[in-house]
C-alpha cells in the first residue's frame, strides 16, 4: 500500500480516538432529544451541558456564552447577521475568511423591513506584507455608526496571529462589538476571551480534533444578538433546531483535550509538532527561490506557507498527492478555484508568486518521519515542474 502522510490540518484534522470514543454511545443508546423531558432527554441535555462546560473552559469564558452552531461559518454568520443592521458600518480585513468575508459583502446589499437597499457599510482593511493588520488602522476606521469590528485570530493560509488583544481594546474604548474568527487558533494557542476583550469568537470542532459540522459562538453576556434562525428555544433562543448532541459531545471533548494541553504547558506532542512545523520550514526554505509568506509575524506553530517561484502551486500539490503527500494551495474551499489567494495578494505577493504557493499545515498526529517524507519529495518534484516551467530561470542563470 502506499504511503500517505497528511500535512493539511488546516482543512481538517482528523478525529481523535478518545473523541470518537465520547461521542459513540449518542449515536446508540443515548439517542434522547436534548429538550425532552423525560430520562433519555435528561441524559442527552446532561451531556451538552457538560460540553458546554468544556468549550466555555477552553475559551475562558461561562458556560451560558456558549451557542453551539453547524460549525465555524454559521458561527461567523451568526456574529456578522447577528449584530449589523441597515445604516450600520462595519469594519473587517481583507484576509477573512470566506465566512466573514462573504457574509460582509452581503450586508453591502442587506435590506431592511421596509425593503430599501440602505446596507451596511463595510470597510475592508488592508494588511502589510507580513499578513498583519494595523491597529491604527482599525481606529482610524471607526466611525459614529460603526456597530461591529470583525478581525480574525489566525489566518487560516499563513497562520498568522492578528493582534486581537489590541483591537479588543480599540473596540472596548469605542464601546463598538468586536468579533473574532478563532477557528485556526483553537488548540493551537490558549484563548482567553477577557484577555482578548472580544464580545463573539467564532471556533469549529474539526480544525482541532473534533467532528466536522460543529462549532460554537461564544456570545459575550448581555450582547443583543438576532438569531438567524428561527424555531424553537434552543441555545437561549440565539440556535434554534434540535442540538446534533453527538457532534456537541465531540467538540465538547476536543475542547477538553486541548485545555488539557495548554493547562499542563507540557504537551510533548504540541511540542514535537512545532519543532517538526519548523525544520520541514527551514529545509525548504534552503531550496533556491522559495519564500516564507508571512516572515516576521507571529505565528500559530502548525503552519507554514512557502511559495516556490516558477511553478504552479496546483501542478505541485497535484504531483506530491500522486506520491502520497497532501498538502494545499490555501484554503479548503477555494481549492479547484483558478483565482490566486486573495490573502496572498492583499500581502502585497504578486499573482504568480501567490499561485506558486503551498500550504503545509500540521497537527499533533504528525511524526518527524513525516518531515522527512514531505523533505524526501519535494525538492525532487519541484525539480521537475521547474525544468517543465516556461518561466523559471535557475538562479544564477541568464
Ligand atoms: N474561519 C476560518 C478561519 C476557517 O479556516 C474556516 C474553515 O476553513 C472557517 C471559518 C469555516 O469553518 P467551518 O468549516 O466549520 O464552517
Amino acid at each position: 500500500m502506499m504511503r500517505r502522510v497528511y500535512l493539511d490540518n488546516n482543512a481538517t484534522t482528523p478525529v481523535l480516538p478518545e473523541v470518537l470514543e465520547a461521542m459513540r454511545p449518542y449515536f446508540g443508546e443515548q439517542f434522547g432529544n436534548a429538550s425532552s423531558i423525560h430520562h433519555h432527554g435528561q441524559e442527552t441535555r446532561a451531556a451538552v451541558e457538560r460540553a458546554r462546560e468544556s468549550v466555555a473552559a477552553l475559551l475562558r469564558c461561562r458556560a451560558s456564552e456558549v451557542v453551539f452552531t453547524s460549525g465555524g461559518t454559521e458561527a461567523d454568520n451568526l456574529a456578522v447577521f447577528g449584530l449589523a443592521r441597515s445604516g450600520d458600518h462595519v469594519i473587517t480585513s481583507t484576509i477573512e475568511h470566506h465566512a466573514v468575508l462573504n457574509a460582509c459583502k452581503h450586508l453591502g446589499k442587506y435590506r431592511d423591513e421596509c425593503r430599501e437597499t440602505t446596507g451596511c457599510e463595510v470597510t475592508y482593511l488592508p494588511v502589510d506584507g507580513r499578513g498583519l493588520v494595523d491597529p491604527a488602522d482599525v481606529k482610524r476606521a471607526v466611525r459614529s455608526n460603526t456597530k461591529l469590528i470583525t478581525i480574525m485570530f489566525a489566518n487560516n493560509e499563513t497562520g498568522v496571529l492578528q493582534p486581537v488583544a489590541e483591537i479588543g481594546k480599540i473596540a472596548a474604548e469605542a464601546d463598538i462589538y468586536f468579533h473574532t474568527d478563532a477557528v485556526q487558533a483553537a488548540g493551537k494557542v490558549p484563548i482567553d476571551v477577557n484577555q482578548i476583550g472580544c464580545d463573539l469568537l467564532t471556533i469549529s470542532g474539526h480544525k482541532f480534533h473534533g467532528p466536522q459540522g460543529v462549532g460554537a459562538l461564544y456570545v459575550r453576556k448581555g450582547t443583543q444578538l438576532e438569531p438567524l434562525l428561527y424555531g424553537g428555544s434552543h441555545e437561549r433562543s440565539r440556535r434554534a433546531g434540535t442540538e446534533n448532541v453527538p457532534g456537541i459531545v465531540g467538540l465538547g471533548k476536543a475542547a477538553e483535550l486541548a485545555s488539557s494541553g495548554f493547562e499542563r504547558g507540557d504537551d510533548l506532542q504540541h511540542r514535537r509538532m512545532a519543532a517538526a512545523r519548523d525544520r520541514l520550514e527551514r529545509e525548504l526554505l534552503k531550496i533556491e527561490a522559495t519564500g516564507l509568506n508571512g516572515e516576521g509575524a507571529p505565528r500559530v506553530p502548525n503552519t507554514t506557507s512557502i511559495y516556490f517561484d516558477g511553478i504552479d502551486g496546483e501542478a505541485l500539490l497535484i504531483a506530491l498527492d500522486l506520491k502520497g503527500l497532501a498538502v494545499s494551495t490555501g484554503a479548503a474551499c477555494s481549492s479547484g478555484a483558478i483565482e490566486p489567494s486573495h490573502v496572498l495578494i492583499a500581502m502585497g505577493l504578486p499573482p504568480e508568486r501567490a499561485k506558486a504557493s503551498i500550504r503545509f499545515s500540521l497537527a499533533k498526529q504528525n511524526t518527524e518521519e513525516d518531515v522527512d517524507f514531505a523533505l524526501s519529495l519535494i525538492p525532487e518534484v519541484l525539480t521537475r515542474l521547474r525544468q517543465l516551467s516556461p518561466v523559471y530561470r535557475p538562479v544564477g542563470s541568464k
